[in-house]
């Protein structure tokens, strides 16, 4: 019935539209007499209540049903559990059928593929300033695990990587060891089966199944504070493997000193290694995110379009995709092309229209275009007075339109921050006695702002 109800979808839609929405999700099959359909996150339900319910339960019209009612539920973002190759079947030695009695629950061992989210790989993770040192460091151990840095402990804001970093380095080793052992799990889950496994008398079980892996990777794992019982079984799980440099990688949204109430001889354990932290990307970066997510679904969206939308969203890289997600289908729905104007409105109800914010390269852009230099020679170090100027009003504009600091703004030109404060102070004095300079900042001013209009 699903595939009936997928092949009126598609019929019924563009084939982008199609490929956008209905690609990724996938039925959790008849409750109390209603489809549920899994999505992906919370932004996904909310866009197939508003646009998709209706064709769908015509879909289910057309199957034959009478009162076709049709639902939407999250599947979390990955599907969670021990990953192990197949545990050797018990010796095959001749001894008399047991007689059939309760047997603890096997711990199902799902493929790999279902455990680490197959998107989350190196290939796949855009390096900027924000995050390169995570990622070489993810790198590093995925080479030599348990010999470059043990545990690693990756921490930053909700949204920006960890998990995706983690998940990157069992890919690694999955592909080039597929013996080794790697166990993906979250702080919470490793809480709620140590748990289960002591209410069910099989806490040695819980324990050889963690002990006994290659790659640990422990995600969250802030969520340790407070609970002893978990603290005290992490600890031995940590030491065993670490004896045996088994590679360990812990992610956590703070650095191992700020998680309260975080037994001494767990932190101090988790700092016995390498603690690296991922911030939010620049502007670059996420433009270069978008790049890949929009060359990933073979979707071809004009750089405007993707900067516009990489400044709208500028901490939290889950909700940049979420956003890249809006406009595609927004544009598909209405069958319209990409444009900056179809962006803004794709965008405009769900970020909140807040203070522009003008990004450094727009700025050098907008000053070489006005002056017709090239970047490269406004970025550059040439003297020539045609240049200096363009330079030292550009450095004006991102003092006064950007919240960057003067050393900030001067690492951009690959200057100190009193080059940069000298020309701002200059452009500030000349346009109070050159009109024609004076006219020429405002009109760029104003391009500047003119470019982000549409989304305010
Ligand atoms: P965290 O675990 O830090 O909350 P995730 O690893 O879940 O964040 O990342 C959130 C989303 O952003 C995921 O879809 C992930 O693929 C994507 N993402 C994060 N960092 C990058 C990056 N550097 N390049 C490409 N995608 C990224
Ligand atoms: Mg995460």
């Amino acid at each position: 019935i699903w595939s009936d109800v997928l092949t009126y979808v598609r019929n019924n839609i563009s084939e982008v539209e199609y490929h956008t929405w209905f690609a990724p999700v996938k039925t959790l099959g008849v409750r109390e007499g209603s489809l549920v359909i899994g999505v992906r996150n919370s932004f996904a339900q909310e866009w197939f209540r508003k646009h998709y319910l209706g064709l769908l339960e015509d879909a289910l019209r057309s199957l034959g049903a009478e009162n076709p009612q049709v639902s939407f539920e999250v599947l979390p973002a990955v599907q969670e559990a021990m990953i192990m190759p197949e545990a050797s079947s018990s010796p095959a030695v001749a001894t008399p059928t047991p007689p059939p009695q309760p047997r603890p629950k096997p711990v199902p061992a799902p493929e790999l593929s279902k455990v680490l989210n197959p998107k989350y790989t190196f290939e796949n993770f855009v390096v900027g300033p924000n995050n390169n040192l995570a990622h070489a460091a993810a790198l590093a151990v995925a080479e030599s695990p348990g010999k470059a840095y043990n545990p690693l402990f990756i921490y930053g804001d909700v949204g920006l990587g960890k998990t995706h970093l983690m998940h990157a380095v069992g890919h690694y080793l999955a592909e080039k060891y597929p013996e080794k052992r790697i166990a993906y799990v979250s702080t919470e889950t490793f809480t709620n089966e140590l748990i289960n496994s002591i209410r069910d008398d099989r806490t040695t079980q819980f324990r050889d199944r963690y002990r006994s892996v290659d790659l640990l990777l422990v995600d969250d794992i802030q969520f340790l504070a407070r609970k002893e019982r978990t603290q005290e079984e992490f600890f031995h799980t940590f030491n065993a493997l670490y004896e045996n440099h088994k590679q360990i990688i812990l992610s956590s949204d703070r650095p191992p000193k700020d998680i309260q109430t975080l037994e001494g001889r767990l932190r101090s354990r988790f700092e016995w290694g390498l603690i690296t932290d991922i911030q939010s990307p620049e502007f670059e970066t996420r433009v270069a995110i978008l790049k890949m997510n929009a060359e990933q679904a073979n979707i071809n969206i004009p750089q405007e379009v993707l900067e516009l939308i990489a400044r709208q969203v500028n901490t939290n890289i889950r909700e940049l995709e979420g956003a890249l997600m809006r406009v595609v289908a927004f544009s598909s729905l209405n069958n319209v092309p990409f444009s900056r104007t179809v962006a803004s409105k794709a965008l405009s109800n769900v970020f909140a229209p807040q203070e522009v914010q003008v990004e450094m390269p727009e700025v050098v852009r907008a000053a070489a275009q006005l002056f017709e230099v090239t970047t490269e020679q406004i970025k550059g170090t040439g003297r020539a007075r045609d240049i200096v100027v363009p330079r030292q009003i550009a450095m004006y504009l991102i003092r006064e339109m950007t919240e960057h600091s003067l050393p900030e703004i001067g690492q951009f030109f690959g200057r100190d921050h009193s080059t940069v404060m000298h020309a701002v102070n200059k452009v500030t004095e000349g346009i109070k006695r050159d009109e024609e300079l004076a006219a020429q900042v405002s009109r760029l001013r104003r391009h500047l702002e003119g470019l982000h209009e549409a989304e305010a």
